[in-house]
């Protein structure tokens, strides 16, 4: 039998599908409901809310629930339709056993385990059973976390920090075991995205850069990606398309193409005196007397790595296949070895026209939703449906539907609900 060929969806510039407006607070965490033209969001106002599309084409908020104190994540799974939340903070228990003090940072739900992993303002990350609420392990953080992923296959959880640092954590029933450190960001890392199939792992970081970690590699690479000028603020991977989507707090959204094989960028060499032209840096006593030669500030290629000076680094280039997707400095001979091909870009830049606080990627559908400063949510469909549009709903169907909240667990700051489909 022959093999069906799957055409590879076609991406194209992200089109603007939807936005929501009506939110009176900015809008902490959402999230796209996959197969329904739904979104649920959950804001600074306390509410949750599901938007359901209408046939005016705008969404509208079809049921709203009031927390006791403004929700500061969530983690929603369409199959169950279980949606785990974060707290500001407050003391809502069934249960003694009180997970954070302070604010929930993070919150993910792991179906095939039945477990909510979290960390808090209080450097704390847990892990709780889902379905009894029992704590079932905790680990001392270094510092606020900011991001947090799981691997399911091999239970390994990963952990990103206001150090700068993401922690490699195994995970058993009721302890767990420091794998190790991956330290490489300057600055906080303020989002983390796990390819479990590439079993590639990006970072993002207030720094302004993302750091592709190829552990599935082997081979211990670690690729930069410079695309973003302000601090990242959410990395989304889509598998049908092969791409990264990041976006920044600027409102710029860059997707990667990560198709394309990309280099390490090389160590910076050390050298008291240019390594193109020997003239001495200026720490160089020495060789400025010797020679009375008057020293230079000393500066790297970006593509070979040797310390030289601005003279003989005069010219910028992007060089993409090592991630600079923005022009950097060279010396003076990469400059001449990088030929028009090898500046292609790999990557493409787009404008949300807000300042992001959350981005979410609803792989089936291919849409992106952005949340804003501006307490605006957009939807964007980010490729060209092929059969997608034939397994979507009509509208008519969502109409006879009816939602509903059914709080089925509370304890120390989370709390779940089943967000049930009631067929109408
Ligand atoms: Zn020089
Ligand atoms: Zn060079």
């Amino acid at each position: 039998m022959a093999a069906e060929i799957q055409p590879k969806p076609q991406t194209r510039t992200p089109v603007l599908l939807n936005k929501i407006e009506a939110s009176q607070d900015v809008v902490n965490t959402a999230v796209i409901i996959p197969k329904e033209d739904g979104v649920i969001s959950v804001s600074e106002d306390r509410t949750i809310r599901i938007w359901l599309k209408r046939d005016s084409g705008q969404y509208w908020p079809s049921i709203y629930h009031t927390m006791p104190d403004s929700c500061s994540c969530m983690s929603f799974n369409p199959e169950t339709r279980r949606l785990s939340m974060g707290m500001e903070n407050g003391t809502i228990s069934v249960s003694d056993c009180f997970s954070h003090q302070g604010r929930v940072t993070v919150v993910l739900f792991v179906l095939e385990m039945e477990w909510v992993l979290s960390t808090g303002q209080d450097k704390n990350f847990t892990w709780h059973c889902s379905e009894s609420g029992t704590q079932l392990g905790l680990y001392r953080t270094t510092a606020w976390v900011s991001g947090l992923q799981f691997d399911v296959e091999t239970r390994h959880a990963f952990v990103g920090d206001y150090s700068g640092q993401v922690t490699i954590l195994k995970l058993e029933l009721d302890s767990c075991s420091l794998v190790t450190t991956f330290k490489g960001h300057t600055g906080n890392v303020t989002a983390l995205c796990w390819d479990p199939v590439q079993r590639v792992l990006f970072s993002g970081s207030a720094d302004h850069s993302i750091i592709m970690w190829d552990i599935g590699g082997g081979k211990g690479t670690a690729i930069e990606l410079q695309g973003h000028n302000e601090k990242v603020q959410g990395l989304c991977y889509a598998p049908h398309t092969r791409q990264l989507i990041s976006c920044s707090s600027d409102g710029g959204i860059v997707i990667w193409n990560m198709d394309v094989t990309r280099q390490e960028t090389p160590e910076w060499l050390d050298s008291d005196s240019c390594q193109k032209c020997e003239q001495p840096f200026f720490w160089n006593f020495k060789q400025m007397w010797d020679s009375k030669k008057i020293g230079l500030r000393q500066h790297h290629c970006r593509k070979c790595g040797q310390a030289v000076c601005g003279k003989c680094s005069a010219k910028r280039s992007t060089i993409p296949l090592m991630g600079f997707e923005f022009e950097v400095r060279v010396c003076d001979s990469c400059h001449e070895s990088i030929t028009d091909e090898d500046r292609a870009p790999t990557a493409t830049f787009h404008d949300s026209k807000h300042s992001i606080v959350y981005m979410h990627y609803e792989p089936t559908m291919g849409w992106l939703l952005t949340s804003g400063a501006d307490k605006v949510v957009k939807v964007r469909q980010t490729r060209c449906l092929l059969r997608q549009r034939l397994d979507r709903q009509p509208n008519s169907d969502l109409l006879s539907t009816n939602w509903s909240f059914d709080q089925s667990q509370i304890f120390s700051h989370q709390i779940f609900f089943r967000v049930e489909l009631i067929e109408g």
